[in-house]
């Protein structure tokens, strides 16, 4: 449904008193339903932090604080949701172009990372310091919502030390202002103590909230096992028990290069086989990647309900492929879209992200457009978290949104602005950014943490090992 000029008001009144508007926008993207055109006007965001009204706008800006409820100015800017990114190892994050990664095969490539992981130290100062870094970046890059398939757990852990890790990236995702999806992977783990440990985390992150998701809806907690390369069939099931017991979403990676050779060479089938074979193909498990897809995997995919995440900002300038994103749609597949780690991207810019997959697309099939993968940024990537109410900005939508100022050179000329947010200006980050009706990052920077102290924290834990 659309939301603009839907008021969402009762005789007149708001239902929720305003906390925040947003006001005189250029044009506002409200999802997938957006009405043609999307007109501008203001955002007006309740108290309780949804989204009360989006339409015409109902005067001039007054700027910071008029009557108690906070103004923010979007005059020549594009309003968008605030972007979801479904896929993304935050640990990753610490570290960015190592030597020897570019141009490898997969498998070479997760083998280097797995000794430099090990040469680091995995404990809950460094999990904490990446997520805090990337999870800044996500938020200066208009990323409201990180899914972090976290999939570094070192054996030697204890399930507690395991929760520890956990709490580091929801402390930083709490300390920051964004909302965190943390995903307890594994890459090879005993599949007992993944299963525990999920357990643990998520009785210690989210209870037995509905869904795995925290009351105020800023932590949600999901189980993944890497994929059927490194995870066999007990791990699948143990952490699928886990997940129903507690109402969890489930998260996987299948059919990216190294993992349709490992299923050959192991199984002697492919993935999506040992996925479905396994229970985990169903309407509540989302798959990244999935570059080598055959017409009849699609259309399994879509007859089992479950979701995908594109990364082409991972698998295409590592060579690792390109998933056919306009066949998933056609075939009724919902599409989200993931940055995957900072060990094959180096970046956590969803936007430029969506860009390349807007630009890749036509050689895989069908030119997506912007609104496409803009919506699949947001209301795609939320669908396979469960989460209806992100991705979107209508009445009763998380009041996430990010304002993108359309006025400078970059975007002169530009005939359709919202277009333009993919077609123009790569690397554009958002002039503010807003979560649950708190302004997070506001001209540009940071509101909750300085951006060189978070920087310089990851930075001399870095140098500290290999000194
Ligand atoms: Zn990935």
């Amino acid at each position: 449904m659309s939301a603009a000029g839907a008021g969402g008001e009762v005789g007149g009144r708001p239902r929720t008193a305003p906390g925040l508007v947003v006001r005189g926008a250029l044009a506002v993207r409200t999802g997938p339903g957006a009405v043609e055109g999307e007109p501008g006007g203001d955002v007006v965001v309740g108290a309780d932090g949804r989204v009360v009204r989006v339409g015409p706008s109902a005067g001039p800006v007054a700027g910071g604080l008029a009557g108690g409820v906070e103004e923010l100015d979007a005059t020549g800017c594009v309003v968008t949701p605030g972007l979801v990114n479904a896929h993304h190892h935050l640990f990753q994050t610490a570290f960015r172009t190592l030597p020897g990664t570019r141009g490898v095969l997969m498998r070479e490539w997760l083998g280097l990372m797995a000794a430099a992981y090990a040469r680091a130290r995995v404990d809950a100062e460094l999990v904490g310091l990446a997520a805090r870094a990337g999870l800044a970046e996500a938020l200066l890059s208009g990323v409201t919502t990180v899914a972090d398939h976290h999939l570094t757990w070192p054996a030697v852990l204890s399930t507690a030390e395991t929760v520890d890790l956990a709490r580091a990236a929801a402390g930083a995702a709490d300390e920051l202002g964004a909302r965190l999806v943390l995903v307890r992977g594994s890459a090879g783990d005993d599949a007992e103590a993944a299963a525990s440990s999920a357990d643990a985390i998520a009785a210690a992150l989210v209870g037995d909230a509905p869904g795995g998701v925290r009351a105020d809806g800023r932590v949600q907690v999901a189980v993944g096992p890497a994929g059927v390369h490194s995870d066999g069939e007990q791990t699948f099931r143990l952490l699928g028990e886990v997940a129903a017991r507690r109402g969890l979403r489930r998260r996987t990676q299948a059919n990216e290069q190294v993992d349709v050779v490992a299923a050959l060479e192991r199984y002697g089938r492919r993935p999506l086989d040992l996925l479905d074979e396994w229970g985990w193909l169903a309407p509540d498990v989302t798959v990244a990647h999935l570059c080598d897809v055959t017409d009849d995997e699609i259309a399994r995919l879509a007859a089992s309900g479950a979701s995908a995440t594109h990364a082409p900002g991972c698998d295409v300038p590592m060579g690792w492929g390109v998933a056919p994103v306009a066949r998933l749609l056609a075939a009724g597949i919902t599409v989200g879209l993931g940055t995957s780690g900072g060990g094959s991207n180096d970046a956590g810019h969803l936007l430029a992200d969506a860009r390349l997959a807007m630009q890749v697309s036509a050689l895989v099939g069908r030119q997506l457009t912007a609104r496409e993968l803009l919506d699949a940024a947001g209301a795609g990537s939320a669908d396979g978290l469960g989460r209806p109410e992100l991705g979107r900005l209508e009445p009763g939508s998380a009041g996430d949104l990010c304002v993108w100022d359309v006025s400078g050179v970059a975007d002169a000329g530009v005939a359709d602005p919202v277009a333009g947010l993919l077609w123009a200006a790569p690397g554009r980050r958002p002039r503010h950014v807003v979560v649950g009706g708190r302004v997070v990052v506001r001209d540009g920077r940071l509101v909750t943490a300085d951006e060189s102290d978070i920087a310089r924290g990851l930075s001399r834990r870095l140098a500290g090992v290999a000194a």
